[in-house]
């Protein structure tokens, strides 16, 4: 198909046509682009893992147009806890796996009993979601295992000509997928890390890492967001040497010297970790298309938002 690129307000309107026709169309939001389809439509939901050529046992994240919502798809049996968390963090990106109502399709939570869900505060998808009056299942718009886009470039790069229709809204904030949680026993177990730490919700209850040794989240496969490139892990860039004739990329957090690198990128010239976050999946996209053989990545000090882009970095070196 041809794909259309409409940016800002003017989108809102032709999303929402293809929400109600039962197709895929990819959307910003405030982590990374999502491909969202009516989560109520077995058949629109089916064509998102179509699209990604992703897995049908991997879940999909529902986001809902508002609270009231809540209880449409999901049990909410730690009343309290549940309700701090999404007054706290909500429209945010944290998703909670909750017991699901029967009305969610079984392709949507991968026939789990349980299912993902979060309410995100971009602008542009909440007035498509309330346009659309429904929620909708959304992953992230890339094809499945590889790097999850954050500009529509990136989409298109990824799924152009598989879709209709992709809403640009500019780069996105977070530039890291959605934390994952599930509440247990009164506990926030983390299935995975994001913009919102652990830290944050140590402020709430007991957070435990993920207890469960059968895969609940893709992001918790040991390989995810792979360049094509390999991908090597270091604690400080500078003092890696190349081989000799070996073209390397390097992807040093902060401000650094390294010219032994054919390509560098920097995910923060000051060494702040929300704007690495921002900058990361652009700057291995940038270094896998340098045509390198081999990318170094540094890892950041592992505290708040810095372990959620390690996850991505050990995964992404994974294979
Ligand atoms: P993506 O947006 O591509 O990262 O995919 C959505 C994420 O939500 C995946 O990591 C899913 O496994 C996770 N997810 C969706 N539903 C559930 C669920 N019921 N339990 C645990 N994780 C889930
Ligand atoms: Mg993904």
């Amino acid at each position: 198909v041809n794909t259309e690129t409409i940016a800002g307000r003017d989108a809102i309107a032709a999303a929402v046509q293809q929400l109600l026709a039962g197709n895929v169309v990819a959307v910003p939001t405030e982590t990374v682009y999502g491909l969202a389809a009516d989560a109520l439509n077995p058949h629109a939901v089916l064509k998102i893992f179509e699209t990604k050529e992703r897995p049908k046992l991997n879940p999909l994240i529902v986001h809902l147009p508002s609270t009231t919502w809540l209880e449409r798809v999901a049990v909410v049996p730690q009343e309290r806890l549940v309700r701090q968390l999404v007054e706290r963090f909500w429209p945010g990106p944290l998703t909670l796996v909750l017991p699901r109502q029967a009305m969610v399709p079984d392709v949507v939570t991968a026939g789990l009993d349980t299912v993902a869900i979060r309410m995100s505060a971009h602008p542009l998808l909440t007035d498509i979601l309330h346009a659309f009056g429904q929620p909708v299942a959304a992953p992230s718009a890339n094809r499945s295992g590889r790097i999850s886009p954050t500009t529509a470039a990136h989409v298109q790069e990824e799924l152009g000509s598989r879709i209709p229709l992709i809403v640009d809204g500019g780069a996105t904030e977070h530039g890291i997928e959605s934390t994952i949680v599930a509440v247990r026993n009164s506990r926030i177990e983390l299935l995975r890390r994001g913009p919102v730490t652990a830290e944050q919700l140590r402020d709430f209850a007991e957070v435990i890492e993920s207890q469960t040794t059968t895969i609940e989240a893709p992001g918790q496969l040991p390989s995810h967001y792979a360049p094509n490139a390999q991908l090597l892990l270091v604690d400080e860039l500078q003092s890696f040497t190349p081989a000799a004739g070996q073209r390397v990329g390097g992807l040093s957090f902060a401000a650094v010297d390294a010219p032994q690198f054919a390509e560098l990128r920097t995910l923060s010239s000051r060494g702040d970790a929300r704007e690495a976050a921002a900058n990361l999946f652009r700057c291995l996209r940038e270094l896998d298309s340098a045509a390198v053989d081999l990318i170094v990545a540094e890892q950041l000090p592992e505290e708040g938002l810095g372990a959620a882009i390690n996850d991505r970095l050990r995964r992404a070196a994974a294979r």
